[in-house]
Formats: structure tokens, C-alpha cells, sequence
């Protein structure tokens, strides 16, 4: 195993059986190559997000097969996001180079991506010359970005994908940081980290189904506005102030009314309204209040992100900041026994 790594690639996989072995001889092809005309060197971290089909089986093959490829089995499924850190805080790269398990982005495109990073930016994004999702998944991820933009003024690069190379110290970094709602893209720009785009192609889903529904991607919208935004609670508070001037004036209004004698109606319809306007409001305020009062509890418990069932193929000197989250260090594997083969049931 080569000591120093130019090149970690982090793929997340849940249940890819039908992509896993196509998309892993495709990038040991394409960055092979690239290895063979730079000099750079490569390792692929597959990060099996507690996957229930035959992806960890197929994963053990291509481990004995393919010197460079490893794999964090993660002990349950912990989501996407959590999956990706992990393959970062493990990687060693100089770069790290993240991409979707489902073929969606085509490892042909890698060079296009490395050779934009030559010019000298610390992040280089993948960006959809061409999208091939469902129309209901592009229109809802659409409204999203159009919202944190507009809305809640959060820098988020335009219709960039998972398919991104980053400077390896950059990836640790974010990856290593304490909060445990990250919204990758969003804290890139927050870190400062000098970046761009290249228009890249993007395939239908290869094989199986997409792991995101609306449900999904409305919480990630919540994720971020509570994660990077304080300006719901600012809005609200402005239009709380707002109704309440506005029902004082009214109030002011009919009182004036009465005192020079003008017949008004008994006042029953307008204090209808204003119960339910008011009611409306606090609930509203209190829900987002509470969204942030839920953030501090979470990270308060300070429960660690992940935990990791087994690792493959890595030296047996970690990189330090594989240290940073629980490790449940199996001890078939101190044993030098063979890894669990999950297939048969084996606990
Ligand atoms: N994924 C994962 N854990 C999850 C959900 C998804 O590791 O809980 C992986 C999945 O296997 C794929 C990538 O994340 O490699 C993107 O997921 P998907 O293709 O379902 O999302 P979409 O392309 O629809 O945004
Ligand atoms: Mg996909």
C-alpha cells in the first residue's frame, strides 16, 4: 500500500448490489490511468452505509481484487452525510475526490474535474450539464436552493452535485467538525475554501431507486435554515411585532369609533380573527423556536455520529483523524480472523 496518497475517493453505498462492482472497476480504470500519465496515486473508500443486500459481499470481492480499494462498514445505517464523513476522516489523500454509488456520476468525468483542480481551486464541483432525475426530484431540490438563497440569504454554489473533489485538509476539516448537522456545500463556503465548477454528465440512477423522498429533502431544507440562519427567528419576531402594532392600531380605531358615536357592530367577527391571526403566529415562532432549542439539546448529548462496525484493507496506522468518532474495535479483526461474512448471519 502505497505510503503517501494522492487521491482518496469516498463513495457512499446503501444498498447498491446492482452498481457497486461496475462503478468501482470503472473508477479503478479511470484513475489508474490518470495515475499512470500524473504520478498520482489513488485509494478508494467505500463506506457501506449499513447496507441490507448483497453490496458488502460484492465490496469483499473487489477488496481482494483491487489492492486500492477499502471499506468502512458503518454498524447500522446512519444516512448519507454521516457516511461521507467517515470515508473523509479515514481518507489520507492530498485531495479527496466524493461521488454517489449509483453511477449517477460517471467516473469518466473524473479527469475533467482534476484537471479544473490544476488551475489552482481548493474545491472543484460537479455541475449537472444535464440532469436525469425524476422531474418531482429536480423541482424539489430546485425550490430548496431557490429558498436558502432568496429567503434566508445562505451561499450555496448553483446546482452543484455530491460529485466534487476537495483539498484533502479542507474535507478533514469540515468532516472533523463538532456539529453534527452539516450541510457540506453551505460550510464550504463558510470555510472559505477557494472553489468552482465544470459542467460534468449526469446519468440516470444505474440500477435500484433513489434513497431520497420529499420527506427527505424537506428536513435537509430544515437542516440548513436552523444550521446556518438565524433569520426565521428575525422574520418572525418582525412580523409578530408587526400584527400586534397593526391590532393596536385597530383597536385604537374602533375605540375612536365609539367615542364619537359611531354604531358599531358587536366586534365578535374581528375578535375571531385576531385570536386566530395571534394564535397562528405563536405557533409558528414557537415551532421555529423550538427547532433551535432542539439543535442545542442535540449537540449538548454530544453523541458521536457514527459508529463503525469493521474496517477492511486499511493500514494498521490510521490516519489521526479516523480517531475522531467511536470505533468499536471488533476483535475478530485483532484476531486477524477473516471479516464477518454478514450474508450468512454471522454475529
Ligand atoms: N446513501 C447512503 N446512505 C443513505 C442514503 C443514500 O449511503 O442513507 C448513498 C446512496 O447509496 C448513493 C448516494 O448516497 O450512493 C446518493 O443517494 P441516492 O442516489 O439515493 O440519492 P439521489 O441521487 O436521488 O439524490
Ligand atoms: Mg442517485
Amino acid at each position: 500500500m502505497a505510503s503517501s496518497i494522492d487521491i482518496s475517493v469516498v463513495v457512499p453505498m446503501l444498498n447498491e448490489e446492482g452498481n457497486v462492482r461496475e462503478l468501482v472497476e470503472r473508477l479503478v480504470a479511470v484513475l489508474s490511468q490518470h495515475r499512470d500519465e500524473s504520478e498520482e496515486t489513488f485509494e478508494i473508500i467505500v463506506v457501506d452505509d449499513g447496507s441490507t443486500d448483497d453490496t458488502p459481499n460484492i465490496i469483499e470481492e473487489l477488496i481482494a481484487e483491487n489492492p486500492e480499494v477499502r471499506c468502512l462498514r458503518m454498524a447500522t445505517n446512519f444516512g448519507q452525510e454521516a457516511a461521507v464523513q467517515a470515508g473523509m476522516l479515514h481518507s489520507s489523500g492530498r485531495w479527496v475526490l466524493q461521488t454517489d454509488g449509483d453511477l449517477q456520476h460517471p467516473p469518466e468525468e473524473i479527469p475533467k474535474l482534476l484537471r479544473k483542480r490544476d488551475e489552482g481551486y481548493e474545491i472543484v464541483y460537479g455541475r449537472r450539464a444535464e440532469r436525469n432525475d425524476p422531474w418531482h426530484r429536480v423541482v424539489a431540490s430546485k425550490l430548496m436552493v431557490l429558498f436558502m438563497r432568496k429567503v434566508l440569504g445562505i451561499r450555496l454554489p448553483e446546482d452543484v452535485t455530491t460529485f466534487r473533489v476537495i483539498d484533502g485538509e479542507v474535507a478533514r476539516l469540515l468532516a472533523g467538525l463538532p456539529e453534527k448537522k452539516k450541510f457540506f456545500s453551505a460550510l464550504a463556503g463558510w470555510s472559505g475554501a477557494k472553489s468552482t465548477s465544470v459542467p460534468v454528465a449526469h446519468s440516470a440512477r444505474h440500477s435500484g431507486h433513489t434513497k431520497y423522498n420529499l420527506g427527505k429533502l424537506i428536513n435537509h431544507t430544515f437542516d440548513l435554515m436552523a444550521g446556518f440562519s438565524v433569520r426565521p427567528l428575525r422574520l418572525i419576531g418582525t412580523s409578530g411585532a408587526a400584527i400586534a402594532v397593526l391590532g393596536i392600531l385597530y383597536a385604537l380605531f374602533k375605540v375612536g369609533q365609539k367615542l364619537y358615536g359611531v354604531d358599531i357592530d358587536d366586534g365578535y367577527t374581528s375578535i375571531f380573527a385576531a385570536i386566530v391571526i395571534l394564535g397562528g403566529a405563536q405557533l409558528i415562532a414557537l415551532s421555529v423556536i423550538g427547532e433551535y432549542v432542539g439543535r442545542v439539546f442535540i449537540q449538548t448529548q454530544d453523541r458521536p455520529l457514527y459508529r463503525i462496525g469493521q474496517r477492511l484493507g486499511f493500514d494498521a496506522e490510521l490516519p489521526a483523524t479516523a480517531k475522531s468518532e467511536l470505533f468499536w474495535s471488533s476483535r475478530r479483526e485483532e484476531a486477524g480472523e477473516p471479516p464477518v461474512d454478514r450474508a450468512s448471519g454471522d454475529a
